[in-house]
């Protein structure tokens, strides 16, 4: 029988560089400050309910979009945190984490031809889905240590082609934000067009702005034609849980869905019913976690300032971007490869969420991590 050789529908890919990054940790002992996710268990009450909904027999399958307790606690969440009326029959739809969200709306509205905006560094699954989908990527750079998004060169991307803008805010992996009036000036910039936003916002309970989390949902026109979304995994330390839902008008739902039904149809049922428990129950999880996060992140720049790495401001998320050229003229990647090797501490390059060329001496340090582990990665990071 002819072998047969599969022609690849994404040939430039290979394993994403957070698995990459995590092996190499794991098989040389290193520190693991690489793949985004924390080294300390979730809350309690969480697996409880977990526990609870599988004994109580809750282990067919869920509503397509959702159980419907959690889709009202998302409602009720985001009402009492941000004062949005979102309805939770038509508009909050639960997904197998932010990363089937993402996929399920890119799919749902991204046609053959379509080009999308994203903003680089950008997320490491939004450029294949968009290629799955027959778009085309258009990619704006955004430059250190601000990386704000030029509004000038944001206008020259724009084309009769664009179908939709990525955004990510808090920002992974810059830490950065965006204020009321970024999305004003997306606003103004698309709203003779028929643009869709697509705005993941999964870092939203680790914001240490003053004001909190700003979110497409806060912009009265734009939330008419964006998808928001968020994920359980970074707000209740789960990342392995994978349930993460979306957010949008009722005729953008109801797309969303349509794929949502044959990607995975429905997410796993007694997790479901425990984070809606959980949203309940303890809402103070979710509102102390700033400050949960803003110590650790304090604890490790004070450690770092004893060494010479750089640090960059974070206003978000539970990355750190550090710069490295007074220590090494190597590549970021060359650096992290070096420094999980030869330091025992595992990072991120910056490079691998850019398209095009990125030659900053910058890597992303992930302080989801108990004191111990944090303080030992900085004594490391202090003798180079
Ligand atoms: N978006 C961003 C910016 C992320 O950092 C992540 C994961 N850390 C995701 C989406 C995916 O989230 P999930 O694990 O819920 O699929
Ligand atoms: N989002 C996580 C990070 O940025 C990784 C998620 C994954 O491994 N796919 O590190």
């Amino acid at each position: 029988m002819a072998k047969l050789s599969l022609d690849s529908k994404l040939p430039s890919l290979g394993t994403t560089i957070f698995t990459q990054m995590s092996a190499l940790a794991q098989k040389h002992q290193a520190i693991n400050l690489s793949q985004g996710f924390p080294d300390f268990d979730g809350p309690k009450y969480l697996q409880e309910q977990l526990a609870y909904h599988v004994a109580q027999g809750e282990n067919q399958y869920a509503p397509m979009t959702g159980a419907q307790s959690l889709r009202e606690a998302i409602a009720k969440k985001n009402k009492e945190l941000y004062d949005y009326d979102i309805d939770a029959d038509s508009q909050i739809t639960v997904t197998a984490g932010a990363t089937e969200a993402l996929y399920a709306a890119i799919t749902a509205l991204v046609r053959p031809g379509d080009e999308v905006i994203c903003f680089d560094p950008s997320y490491d699954s939004y450029a294949p889905a968009v290629e799955l989908s027959g778009g085309v990527l258009k990619r704006l750079a955004l430059q250190p240590p601000e990386f704000r998004v030029d509004w000038h060169s944001f206008a020259n991307l724009v084309s009769d082609k664009t179908r939709l803008v990525i955004l990510n805010t808090p920002h992974n992996p810059t830490g950065t934000l965006w204020h009321a009036s970024d999305f004003e000036s997306l606003w103004q910039a698309i709203k003779d067009t028929s643009i869709y936003v697509l705005s993941d916002e999964v870092y939203e309970h680790i914001c240490y702005a003053p004001g909190g989390h700003v979110g497409v949902q806060s912009h009265e026109q734009l939330k008419e034609r964006a998808v928001a979304v968020s994920s359980f995994g970074k707000t209740f330390h789960m990342t392995g849980w994978k349930v993460g839902y979306c957010i949008a008008p009722d005729y953008i739902s109801s797309e969303i869905r349509k794929v949502h039904q044959f990607l995975t149809f429905a997410v796993n049922t007694p997790a479901q019913l425990a984070l809606a428990d959980m949203l309940n129950a303890q809402p103070e999880h979710y509102r102390e976690l700033p400050e949960f996060y803003r110590a650790k992140r304090d604890r490790f720049i004070d450690a770092l300032s004893n060494s010479r790495f750089k640090v960059l401001p974070c206003q978000g998320t539970y990355y750190l971007v550090v710069d490295y050229s007074a220590i090494s003229d190597m590549s970021d990647v060359d650096f992290c490869l070096w420094l999980t090797e030869e330091v025992g501490v595992a990072a991120i390059p910056l490079s691998v969420f850019c398209g095009q060329p990125f030659d900053h001496k910058l890597i992303r340090l992930c302080f989801a991590k108990k004191e111990s582990t944090l303080d030992a990665a900085a004594a490391r990071l202090q003798k180079i």
